[in-house]
């Protein structure tokens, strides 16, 4: 495992989705979801900036996982390419 990898693992725990402070376990204020994802935020204020409108947060969201899961899959197959 690279440093690269342990440091993606790491960071890999929950993230209010407003501000994008990291959090513990438990920490929390609420979670929304969305499908199969859970949504932390952290206090009432980014609450409260999310229930306004949540369509960015939402959209920056969805981007990150698309590019962690580009960046997953290019991991992952980089040494077994059949393309
Ligand atoms: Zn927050």
């Amino acid at each position: 495992m690279s440093v690269e990898d342990t440091i993606g693992f790491l960071n890999d725990g929950e993230r209010c989705i407003v501000c994008g402070k990291s959090l513990k376990a438990g920490e929390a204020l609420v979670a929304m979801r969305q499908g199969e994802s859970r949504l932390p935020i952290c206090c009432p204020l980014c609450l409260e900036a999310y229930q306004k409108d949540p369509n960015p947060y939402l959209e920056r969201l969805a981007k990150q996982t698309l590019l962690r899961e580009l960046r997953r899959a290019s991991n992952g197959e980089s040494s077994n390419r059949s393309k």
